[in-house]
């Protein structure tokens, strides 16, 4: 088991495309630091929780090892080193703690868009690139289909081109890349986002509060990412119409208001506070509308 410490270590990507939103998230959990001459390290101020810089491929490796106690990683990459590891005879040494909200991309099998495409039993006896043998492995074995699993660790999209393999099994967000390599997506065979990864077992030292601690903030950042306070005035009387357009709200607060029948109404929505939606409530009588960023909560 890891060596003890009295501070907690968190693995995120040095560049690309979970760097910035990692650490604006940890940021918004209070968390700063000062950063070293390397820029590899950065020493946590506000609380002894530290950041390593490096390449996402390496930070589960990095929690297995005991290198670092936490992570934000894609869950694809988790998954397919967990799915390694496995098919390799060990056990798991990592696993999500929470899903993060940012970087959404599905792990899709892509097809020449000449295909007509009838389902995975097409893909017998064909070879399918990918960055993903394990995940992919598993799916095969899943579907009962034996096709040979052709390892690239890039460009994959263009394997079928270059005669390579016949399909592909790849990251997809917007399909474009697909579609200007003659490609089309057929089956997703995982559904993936920024995960916080972290040991199997929980920790059993100082790290273990500070873990507590870490997680309780996130939760509460995490849950008002999205949120706004809603504020606006309206007759009594129409409330009833009102609330049925709050569907995403907490349970409003209702102040009266001094003197006449008028009430001020305060909620905090989870969903998107859009101006059709401000629209719609003004049309049912609110007055006064307003809509507050929400810069923290603890539940
Ligand atoms: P590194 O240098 O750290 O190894 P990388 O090139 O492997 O970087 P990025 O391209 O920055 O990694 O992607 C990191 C993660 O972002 C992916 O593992 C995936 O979880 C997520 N992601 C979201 N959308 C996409 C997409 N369209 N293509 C690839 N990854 C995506
Ligand atoms: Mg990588």
């Amino acid at each position: 088991s890891p060596a003890a410490r009295d501070r907690l270590r968190i693995a995120i990507q040095k560049s690309g495309r979970l760097a910035e939103p990692a650490r604006a998230l940890l940021a918004s959990c209070g968390l700063s630091w000062r950063e070293s001459r390397d820029r590899l390290f950065c020493y946590g101020e506000t609380l002894p929780v530290d950041l390593l810089l490096v390449r996402d491929d390496d930070i589960p490796g990095l929690i297995a090892d005991g290198v670092c106690d936490l992570g934000v990683v894609g869950r694809n990459v988790l998954r397919e080193q967990d799915g390694e590891r496995r098919a390799g005879g060990r056990a798991s040494a990592f696993r999500e703690w929470r899903a993060l909200g940012f970087g959404g991309c599905r792990l899709a099998l892509a097809v020449p868009e000449a295909w007509d495409w009838r389902g995975p039993a097409q893909l017998a006896g064909k070879r399918i690139a990918t960055s993903y043998p394990a995940l992919l492995s598993a799916w095969l074995a899943e579907q009962g289909v034996d096709a040979q699993v052709v390892l690239l660790s890039g460009s994959v999209e263009i394997a079928p081109r270059l005669g390579q393999a016949e399909a592909i099994c790849d990251l997809v967000s917007s399909g474009a890349t697909l579609a200007a390599n003659q490609l089309k997506a057929t089956t997703t065979l995982l559904e993936s986002e920024a995960v916080l990864a972290g040991p199997v077992d929980a920790f059993d030292d100082v790290r273990g509060e500070l873990a507590e601690l870490l997680l309780r903030r996130l939760d509460g950042a995490l849950r008002i990412r999205h949120s706004k306070l809603l504020l606006f005035q309206a007759p009594r009387q129409v409330l009833p119409d009102l609330l049925p357009l709050l569907p995403d709200a907490e349970t409003p607060t209702v102040m009266q208001l001094d003197g006449g029948d008028g009430v001020a109404l305060q909620a905090l929505c989870h969903g998107a506070v859009t101006w059709q939606r401000l629209e719609e409530l003004k049309r049912a009588g609110a007055r006064g509308l307003m809509v507050l960023p929400v810069e923290g909560m603890l539940a």
